[in-house]
């Protein structure tokens, strides 16, 4: 590493991001948070869900009227109508509907889909490879990872998203313009505190050196790359953030 490495860094309560020539490098202790969206149940809800209900009403029907009336009675002459109906409504629902209802999470971990209790997905901003807005959704993608942040269940979790990558990995979102999205309300998502970061057993990023005990653990404060305490460069290799 370079010669004129500065005097070793005392351990720091809170005070790591200081101001105007601020320093982001954090110890794997440092408190982090985050915060939760749920989605707002929508029309479009409803109406999926509506949909689904009358599809399954009308195939119910159906089948009865086709098969089930009774040697005497035969078909009914409608219950073909109602059987295609059933399909055409359900696969209407199915295709265009809105299914993707989980909760949101971004804040310093990155950004996180709840698939399921316990069951959480996440990208973190150093993972990042890029944003992508489109009129239904903001997709953060990386790390072999794609989260899809639908715009009308989760406005507002989508404009953390963007305002944050915008302060964090600048870099990764020069294609989405400037205003594409609402500010970001502070008011909107419930703030939690984060667990310290899995970190033993991973490499520096920098110098590639495992990082065999949590404590040599040093974390880019603004992207949350990974560094080893010996191998911090001087600026993020990942966000740029000045971390000495
Ligand atoms: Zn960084």
């Amino acid at each position: 590493m370079a010669a004129d490495r500065p005097v070793k860094r005392k351990r720091k309560g809170s005070g790591s991001t200081g101001q105007g020539g601020e320093v982001l490098l954090r110890q794997r202790t440092d408190a982090r948070s985050e915060r939760r969206f749920e989605p707002k149940a929508s029309l479009e809800l409803a109406l999926t869900l509506l949909g689904m209900s009358v599809a399954a009403l009308l195939a119910g029907a159906g089948v009865y009227g086709q098969w089930f009336r009774g040697e005497e009675a035969g078909a009914h002459p409608a219950a073909p109508y109602l059987l295609v109906g059933a399909l055409l409504l359900g696969a209407a629902a199915g295709l265009f509907g809105q299914w993707s209802m989980k909760p949101v999470r971004v804040g310093d971990a990155g950004v996180a889909l709840e698939n399921g209790p316990g069951e959480i997905e996440r990208i973190g901003w150093s993972e990042v490879t890029g944003l992508l807005l489109s009129e239904s959704a903001l997709t953060v993608q990386g790390g072999g990872t794609v989260i899809a942040v639908p715009l009308r269940a989760h406005l507002a979790a989508a404009s953390r998203v963007l305002s944050e990558a915008r302060k964090r990995i600048p870099g990764r979102v020069a294609d989405i313009k400037e205003g594409a999205l609402p500010a970001p309300d502070d008011a909107a998502g419930e703030v939690r505190a984060l667990e310290p970061p899995q970190v033993a057993g991973l490499h520096c990023k920098a110098t590639d050196k495992l990082i065999a005990f949590e404590a040599d653990a040093r974390l880019c404060g603004r992207c949350g790359e990974l560094y080893h305490k010996d191998g911090v460069p001087p600026r993020c290799v990942t966000c740029e953030a000045p971390l000495r």
